[in-house]
């Protein structure tokens, strides 16, 4: 049995109906503007690779990427430097840790592109011989052309606050440079304010849904058909989504959920159906991970319906539900 799109949007609506009665989680509180978010705020948005859009709920809220930006610095930095340059910076292992864990692997790197110091480096290699804004921009204009989407913003405040409060990443970036894990004449000041500045990047489920069907479409745009990242870069990026997005629950999500996704302390998770869709959740509650509760939920009902987990077709399965073809 499969679904045509406008059921499985049915049950999206349902799901968010049954959800918005969860209150449990506690919102981030590391920032003084995270703590002041509603924390009622709750939104699903889906985009199909073949340009199809539903939302239900707040999908209008803003919030920022944090560590949802992460896939799109990793994938910027192996555009421009290719995967094995990359990769003498960072490794691609789980660590088995904290996002903001003071640890490197032992090689004197840090363990992947998803926590904290992997996004760092990968900072270090954004546009390298750029200035600041030039860098800030390379990155805003790679989200706009995913997501076709000029409502892509910029949070001050989010930035001096994560600036202001940044005593860890700081101290990340000198324990890299004092292992020499960075490139050659990397400027440690510069990385992290481009870091702390992307983290600061705002937008919604709507246009996060279309970046992560971007994702899904093997790296271009699914409303334009527009390339931004190339098909390699995608599936090297998802690989990493799949075994390190989600935290301490990585291997957890990996193993009942089965599908590449990224989650940031500002509530938000976005997850990749690759060659079906991107799916974007919002709300403000987190569990002891870090992931926003009620966005785990969603996606834990999706999966108990449909065919959505990367190895549920060698069940097939009876009374799962295929997505539309
Ligand atoms: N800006 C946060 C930090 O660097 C990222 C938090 C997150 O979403 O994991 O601590």
């Amino acid at each position: 049995m499969s679904v045509n799109f406008k059921d499985f949007c049915g049950y999206l609506a349902e799901i968010y109906q049954d959800l918005q009665l969860n209150k449990s989680g506690k919102v981030a509180s590391y920032i003084p503007e995270l703590k002041k978010v509603n924390p009622e705020q709750f939104a699903i948005s889906v985009c199909t690779t073949d340009g199809q859009q539903f939302s239900v709920g707040d999908y209008k809220a803003r919030f920022c990427m944090q560590s949802m930006v992460k896939p799109v610095l990793y994938a910027l930095a192996l555009e421009e430097n290719g995967l094995s340059h990359v990769h003498k910076h960072v490794g691609r292992e789980p660590s088995g840790k904290n996002f903001n864990e003071l640890t490197l692997n032992d090689e004197g790197l840090p363990h992947n592109p998803m926590i904290n110091a992997g996004a760092i480096m990968s900072c270090s290699m954004i546009k390298r011989k750029a200035n600041p804004a030039s860098k800030f921009n390379h990155i805003m204009k790679a989200l706009h052309e995913l997501s076709n989407s000029q409502k892509i913003t910029f949070n001050n405040a989010v930035y001096n606050s994560e600036k202001d409060t940044a005593d860890r990443n700081y101290a990340l970036g000198y324990f890299m440079r004092e292992h020499h894990a960075f490139p050659k004449n990397t400027d440690l000041h510069q990385t992290l304010n481009l870091y702390f500045q992307a983290c600061s990047i705002e937008l919604n489920t709507e246009v996060l849904s279309v970046i992560a069907a971007g994702f899904a479409n093997a790296g271009s745009c699914p409303l334009t058909r527009r390339e931004v990242f190339k098909p390699e870069t995608t599936k090297n990026c998802l690989s990493l989504m799949y075994s390190c997005g989600m935290y301490d629950y990585s291997g957890e999500w990996a193993f009942s959920i089965g599908l590449p996704a990224k989650s940031g302390v500002s509530g938000g998770i976005y997850v990749v159906v690759p060659d079906r869709m991107g799916i974007a959740i919002y709300s403000p509650r987190l569990d002891k991970h870090g992931n926003s509760l009620r966005a785990i939920e969603v996606c834990k009902r999706l999966v108990e319906k449909y065919n959505l987990h990367n190895y549920d077709s060698i069940l097939r399965c009876p009374n799962k539900i295929n997505l539309f073809p």
